[in-house]
């Protein structure tokens, strides 16, 4: 899960990482009431998941109060790359002297940890990495030995920092390394770091990618820092039921089982598509192994909730759960959902009792429901009703 820089810089101030005070506003008006608790020139950020705020005019400094809700004003609505600004952070300004770029992430290739590090910040890092790639350090951490502080002022010292701010660096990188592990985090950027006139280091900004699969040990964060709002309604949906669902932008509704057989899916109703005017897939649903009544009346919930899907490919491959169980799923799940259920649906079965699945679904005779023979055949019979 990413999060919006606000809430990196609560885990941020969680664990001690020196950062300006500051607060979230939704509106213009709460955005001056923050500037005028904080009395202090501000700076008004727009709170999106995407870098390069600065540049699209989604960071501003106000000198006080009635200035910082002018520059909310400018800020909130704006469309940076697609995304639209709803909330913004009103935190007291910084000055900067210099300008450092600290992160911490997972090398996969390595299987290991790594920081980079770099005297060249506030610019985009790939910038860095193709212009002065002398100036900014990789280094690999070993998860076993962490970084103290001895090792974080190594990490510094190797992106270039100058001297004079070696020991104040390694104590926040050491904090931002403890944010790393204790927050399972795959991903902890800070560009940019900043050293200020007096020579404190800040993190002034702050990119945090949680991962998921350590949900259950923070429980409480996630639940935070999850945003139903800016999530599309159909994948929280997906999410509430424990379905493998991600929503894409076409409108033949697909269901599957298995990851593979459904991407595969996907590939073969595009294609089919193309020759019924483009319609494409409207989504990736993978309802796993045990595709119960239930599961598949939640999967088909879900995607009939999609006011773009034209029609549903059901496709499953019998395996443990056999094509009869599938079956009854089906006409079970068409029972539960009633009027709700008011969109063609091709279903292909194969594999596991699958005789006994197409008898089942051939005798329920659902008026919505066709049986296709194979993968082919069905997908192109999904993307023709889809076309209609
Ligand atoms: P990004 O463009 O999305 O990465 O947003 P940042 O939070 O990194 O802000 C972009 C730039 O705005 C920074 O590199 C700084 O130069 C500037 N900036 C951000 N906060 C402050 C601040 O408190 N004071 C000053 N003077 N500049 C700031
Ligand atoms: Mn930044």
């Amino acid at each position: 899960m990413d999060l919006f820089e606000y809430q990196a810089k609560a885990l941020f101030a969680k664990h001690d990482v020196p950062t300006t005070p500051g607060r979230v506003a939704d509106t213009a008006e709460e955005a001056e009431k923050v500037a005028a608790e904080i009395g202090k020139p501000v700076v008004v950020k727009a709170q999106v998941k995407v870098g390069g705020r600065g540049k699209a005019g989604g960071v501003k400094l106000a000198e006080d109060a009635k200035e910082a809700r002018a520059r909310a004003e400018d800020i909130l609505g704006l469309d940076i790359k697609g995304h639209i600004v709803k909330k913004l952070l009103v935190a007291e300004a910084s000055d900067i002297a210099e300008e450092y770029y600290i992160s911490f992430l997972l090398d996969r290739a390595n299987r290991n940890y790594l920081a980079m590090c770099s005297v060249e910040g506030g610019v985009e890092i790939e910038q860095v990495a193709e212009e002065s790639p002398d100036r900014l350090a990789r280094i690999n951490i070993d998860p076993t030995v962490g970084v103290d502080v001895a090792k974080a002022r190594e990490i510094a010292k190797a992106g270039h920092l100058p001297e004079e701010v070696l020991d104040a660096a390694a104590v926040t990188i050491a904090k931002l390394y403890e944010v790393f592990i204790n927050e399972d985090a795959s991903l902890v950027e800070v560009n940019p770091l900043v050293r200020t006139p007096n020579d404190e280091i800040l993190a002034l900004d702050g990119k945090v990618t949680l991962d998921e699969n350590a949900e259950f040990r923070h429980k409480e964060v996630f639940a935070d820092f999850a945003d139903a709002g800016t999530t599309d309604p159909l994948e929280q949906k997906a999410k509430e039921n424990d379905l493998n669902y991600v929503k894409l932008d076409g409108e033949v509704g697909i269901i599957g089982n298995g990851a593979g057989l459904v991407m595969s899916t996907l590939d073969v109703v595009a294609y089919a598509g193309e020759n019924h005017g483009g319609v494409k897939p409207a989504n990736f649903l993978d309802i796993g192994g045990g595709a119960s009544a239930e599961v598949m009346a939640n999967g088909l919930d879900v995607i009939l909730g999609d006011e773009q899907v034209k029609s549903v490919f059901v496709n499953v491959f019998g395996g443990i759960t056999a094509c009869d169980a599938v079956a009854n799923g089906i006409v079970k799940a068409l029972e539960i959902l009633g009027d709700e259920a008011n969109k063609p649906l091709v279903v292909r079965l194969d594999g596991n009792n699958v005789e006994e699945g197409r008898k089942i679904l051939a005798e329920a005779n659902h008026p919505l429901v066709t049986l296709a023979d194979n993968m082919d055949s069905g997908a192109d019979k999904a993307a023709e009703l889809a076309a209609k």
